[in-house]
C-alpha cells in the first residue's frame, strides 16, 4: 500500500457511488453503517450514501407496419446487418449510426440504435415476434445517470459538502464530482459535472493562488 500525503488538500472525484464508498472507508459517514463495517468513525456525516437520485426509464414498444423499418432488422436479416455494417465502416450512413438530434434541447433525443429506437428485449428466436419490427418510445432519459449521494446542502438538511465543495467537518477535502448534485436535472448531467469542476477550479485556484 503507498501512501500519498497532500500539503494542501485533497479532491476526491470518484462520482456518485465510488466517492461516498471512499468516505465511507476512511471513517466519514454514518455511525450504524461504519460501525457495522469495523470502520472507525472520523467524523459523522449521516447523508454519506444517502439520497441516490437517478434518471427513470420507460420504455413503450410498438410494432411497425410491413412497409416501415426500424433497426431491429439487425437482428434477424443477416445480409442486410452485413451491407449496414460494410456501409458504417465505409463511413456512409447505415443502421449502425447512433444519431442524436435535438442537441440544444437536453430534453428530446432520438437514439437511431437497436437497443434503443428499436426494442430493447427483442422477442427470442422461435416465438411469434421475432422477424417482427418495432419502434420504441422512451420516456424520460435513458442514461444512468446517479447523482445525489454527497449533496451540497446545509450540514442539517442532510448536506455532506458545504457550498465551497468541502466536505463538512473537514478543513481540506473536496468533492468534485456528480455526488454533490443536489437535485437531478431531467437532462444530461454531464454537462452540470463539467459545470461543478470548472466552479472548483475557480474555487482551488482562488484559496491556493
Ligand atoms: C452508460 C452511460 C451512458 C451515459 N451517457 C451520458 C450522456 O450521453 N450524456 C451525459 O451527460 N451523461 C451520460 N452519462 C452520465 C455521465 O457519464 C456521468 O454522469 C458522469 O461521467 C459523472 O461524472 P463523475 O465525475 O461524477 O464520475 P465518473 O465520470 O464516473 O468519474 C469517476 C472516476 O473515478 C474513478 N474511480 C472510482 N473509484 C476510484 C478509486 N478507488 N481509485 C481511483 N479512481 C477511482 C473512475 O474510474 C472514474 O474514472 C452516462 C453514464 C453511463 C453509465
Amino acid at each position: 500500500m503507498a501512501v500519498i500525503t497532500a500539503n494542501k488538500e485533497v479532491i476526491l472525484s470518484a462520482g456518485s457511488v465510488q466517492s461516498p464508498q471512499l468516505l465511507e472507508l476512511s471513517g466519514i459517514g454514518n455511525a450504524s453503517i461504519l460501525a457495522a463495517a469495523g470502520v472507525e468513525q472520523m467524523v459523522y456525516l449521516p447523508s454519506v450514501g444517502e439520497n441516490l437520485q437517478d434518471h427513470v426509464r420507460i420504455t413503450t414498444a410498438y410494432q411497425l407496419h410491413p412497409n416501415y423499418t426500424s433497426p431491429n432488422i439487425l437482428r434477424f436479416n443477416t445480409t442486410y446487418a452485413a451491407q449496414q455494417l460494410q456501409a458504417w465502416t465505409l463511413g456512409e450512413t447505415s443502421w449502425y449510426d447512433e444519431i442524436s438530434v435535438g442537441t440544444r434541447v437536453p430534453q428530446f433525443e432520438v437514439l437511431f440504435d437497436d437497443g434503443y429506437l428499436g426494442m430493447k428485449r427483442y422477442p427470442a428466436v422461435g416465438s411469434s415476434l421475432y422477424g417482427k419490427l418495432f419502434f420504441s418510445f422512451i420516456a424520460s432519459i435513458q442514461h444512468a445517470a446517479p447523482t445525489s449521494t454527497a449533496e451540497i446542502l446545509p450540514k442539517e438538511d442532510g448536506g455532506v459538502v458545504d457550498p465551497e465543495l468541502k466536505v463538512y467537518g473537514l478543513s481540506n477535502l473536496r468533492i468534485v464530482d456528480a455526488s454533490v448534485i443536489s437535485l437531478n436535472p431531467s437532462g444530461h448531467i454531464q454537462t452540470p459535472v463539467c459545470g461543478i469542476a470548472e466552479r472548483a477550479a475557480q474555487m482551488i485556484t482562488a484559496q491556493w493562488s
